[in-house]
């Protein structure tokens, strides 16, 4: 199956291996399947597979240049003892009134891992099936998550080299901690002076500088990229969807065909952009639900059609979300264009030199039809988390409690009884300070490893194992440089 940017044409397209280890394509775009796969998917057999079986089926619909074997080894290596739970993603019976799919059971607490602790395996697979012999150099900007998760998963793998730039200030104390603590000779970690929109615009000049990559080629080396931007990233995140539909048939939710609604906590778009493709290939689901904290653009563009990105920045208490520019909505602005990458080209200008762009009518219908969105403020995401817990006993994290109030919110305007399914995201005890706030309507005394144990007291979950250690690690030497300074940094630490 063949890969194509969103602002080129087919005849530049790549393999899938070839795909992973560009990560962004160099014209600017992202590389998108050229064709989906049209499988007949036997929904009844989907109900009787393990994660791991389904990720197989679906990693072999969209990366076929892979052999079997090594798709097996892949998902043997990426979804083992590093989840605390057998299942990879479990899916909690209904509370308060949804089903929550929790994609937090890996080695960082958060829904980054089950693409992270894959896009590794497949990297270097990739790399033996293409003969590339240069050292891949990850540039990672990161809005909290990913940073941790893509050091975790390419942690001394051999061949690869991960820089990760995250937001000075704009990461929660546990997740500063996670990047500060992560171990390995290939990892680099750096503030910057800036916000994420900032690091990631960056990342995307420095990929195209043609000139920096030609030096970095006679060095031994090149660029490749952790982001949801990557294929390779997103394609494993099709998966849960699957494993999901399966489990809500296995468990008499649904009957087999029946739709389901998901709403998913939304930054980069990639998260829900893979449940996108998960329905273009056959799964019976309704609605997707976009659900946005504060930093709401997403939901002015559903309800408008155009996207503007002149607007406030805020800081709040679900950062991973704290993104403005959300880089995967380009993919389905290609698809919704029906492939016409200049349509793209013309939008993406606009998003450039006009800081907006509004797309045609058509394109409008198109995403109606499938999607809806909403947003929750700083204290509707705290309402929601004690709602949850008053109501279920179940403890959430500020970005689910985002997914989980916009569900709600939808339910209650549209009266649509679909099933619903909220994408859980992250562990709450990576956000302990404002999920004990929300719960007791107390401040903690002090945020960190001492809010982790406060939250602990009021709530009994069991605190995840890599939390416990967490804080007995000496952090590194926190870095700080500007945005410009990125490509610099860089270039002394690329050897
Ligand atoms: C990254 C992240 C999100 C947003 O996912 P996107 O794919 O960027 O839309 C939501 N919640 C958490 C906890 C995250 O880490």
């Amino acid at each position: 199956m063949n890969y194509r940017s969103t602002r080129g044409s087919i005849s530049n397209s790549l393999n899938s291996a070839e795909a992973v280890i560009q990560g962004l394509a160099p014209d600017g775009g992202l590389y998108v399947p050229v064709a989906f796969p049209k499988p007949t998917i036997d929904l009844a057999a989907i109900a009787k597979l393990t994660y791991k079986e389904t990720a197989k089926l679906v990693l072999s619909l969209f990366f076929d240049d892979y052999t079997d074997a090594q798709l097996d080894e892949s998902i043997q290596a990426a979804y083992g003892q590093q989840f605390d739970d057998a299942e990879i993603v479990p899916v909690t019976k209904n509370h308060a009134g949804s089903h929550y799919m929790e994609l937090f059971h890996g080695p960082t607490l958060a829904f980054k891992d089950i693409a992270l602790q894959m896009l590794p395996q497949l990297m270097v697979r990739a790399v033996k099936l293409t003969d590339v012999n240069r050292k891949i150099v990850i540039l990672t900007a990161t809005s909290g998550d990913t940073g941790t998760a893509s050091m975790n998963g390419f942690r001394d793998v051999d061949g690869t080299q991960v820089i990760v730039f995250y937001p000075n200030g704009g990461v929660s104390p546990v997740q500063l901690q996670q990047m500060l603590t992560q171990q390995g000779k290939n990892l680099d970690v750096v503030a910057i002076d800036g916000n994420f929109d900032q690091a990631q615009t960056e990342v995307k000049h420095i990929f195209n500088d043609v000139k920096f990559g030609e030096e970095l080629k006679l060095s031994g080396s090149q660029f490749s990229s952790a982001n949801s931007m990557n294929i390779g990233r997103l394609v494993p995140q099709v998966a849960y969807y699957f494993y999901t539909y399966g489990k809500l048939v296995r468990d008499g939710v649904i009957k087999l065909g029946e739709p389901v609604n998901f709403t998913v906590p939304t930054g980069n778009f990639g998260d829900i952009l893979a449940g996108y493709y998960a329905k273009k290939i056959g799964l019976p689901i309704g609605k997707l639900i976009c659900a946005s904290n504060q930093n709401n653009v997403l939901t002015d563009f559903f309800k408008t059609g155009t996207y503007n990105k002149k607007r406030d920045f805020y800081l709040t208490n679900s950062p991973s979300m704290d993104i403005i520019v959300s880089s995967n909505l380009e993919r389905l602005l290609f698809d919704v264009a029906d492939g016409n990458s200049d349509k793209v080209i013309e939008l993406m200008n606009g998003l450039n030199t006009q800081d907006s762009y509004t797309i045609t009518d058509e394109m409008k219908q198109r995403l109606d039809a499938g999607f809806d969105a909403g947003f929750a403020s700083e204290d509707a995401i705290k309402s929601e988390i004690k709602r949850v817990y008053d109501a279920a006993k179940y403890t959430i994290d500020p970005h689910t409690a985002v997914a989980s109030y916009v569900a709600h919110q939808y339910q209650q305007r549209t009266a649509d009884t679909t099933p619903m399914v909220i994408v859980a995201t992250a562990s709450p005890y990576k956000f302990p300070e404002t999920v004990y706030e929300a719960i007791t309507g107390k401040e903690v005394v002090e945020p960190g490893y001492a809010a982790v144990g406060q939250l602990f007291d009021v709530t009994g979950d069991p605190v995840p194992a890599p939390m416990k250690s967490l804080f007995e690690i000496e952090p590194r030497q926190q870095i700080v440089v500007k945005p410009e300074g990125m490509k610099e940094f860089i270039k002394n630490s690329v050897k």
